[in-house]
């Protein structure tokens, strides 16, 4: 649930705010005072701000400015005088929407839920994804080192894993069983080119609906693997 702050000196506007922003499903928080409200902006949980222009201490000029400097969320100023909108978006304090008092509350709800869900997506598409292999019906999930085969997963050993992202990542290459025990072991490994084919047959057996006729990793006679597209 979005948590919304409102920061406004007329107890009457405020609770009208409170009201039907409540009654659309959001939790709200009210302050009276611009200090007390700017505290509580930059020190507690807040999804979006709706700030009165004219306030008791600090005023909503002030409190953009300092929520913006350690903020991304969306604020929206409010003031009874028209003159005062126009004069804060001439100083582009930062504020995403300006309204005017008296506005209808639905309005303001309307304008409530554009701004947080285009926040969310702003988020959203800022969020690291994870980095994903995808090749017929085998999906590597690179970042959690996980593996499906035909949306089923299966489990891998660290080699094994290894081994299959880079063949995957490889299409069409063929390797020689020296380069892909250099590539995926390091060279102080116990171990020889004999433990490739180990684990070929171990991924194969996981992957391949038929071991003896692989769609996936191929042997090719005499030279080494490669992944098939
Ligand atoms: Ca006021």
């Amino acid at each position: 649930m979005s948590r919304i702050l409102i920061i406004e000196d007329e107890e009457s506007i405020a609770e009208l705010e409170k009201d039907y922003l409540e009654l659309s499903g959001f939790e709200v928080v009210t302050q009276k005072r611009g200090d007390a409200g700017l505290k509580c902006a930059l020190e507690e949980e807040v999804d979006l701000l709706i700030l009165d222009l004219m306030l008791p201490e600090v005023d909503g000029f002030e409190i953009c400015r300092l929520v913006r400097e350690k903020k991304d969320i969306p604020v929206i100023m409010v003031s009874a005088k028209k003159d005062d909108i126009d004069k804060i978006r001439g100083l582009g304090l930062g504020a995403d929407d300006y309204m005017t008092k008296p506005f209808s509350p639905s309005e303001l709800v309307a304008r409530v839920k554009a701004h947080l869900s285009r926040y969310e997506r702003l988020i959203h598409s800022n969020a690291k994804e994870n980095d994903i292999v995808e090749i017929r019906g085998i999906k590597i999930d690179k970042t959690a080192r996980r593996v499906w085969v035909n949306g089923e997963e299966r489990s891998f050993t660290t080699k094994e894993f290894d081994l299959l992202t880079f063949l995957a990542e490889n299409p069409n290459h063929v390797f020689t069983k020296e380069e892909l025990f250099r590539e995926i072991w390091d060279m102080e490994s116990i171990g020889d080119i004999a433990t490739v084919t180990v684990h070929i047959k171990k991924i194969r057996e996981k992957v391949e609906f038929d071991t003896s006729k692989p769609q996936y990793i191929e042997t090719i006679w005499g030279v080494g693997y490669r992944f098939k597209v």
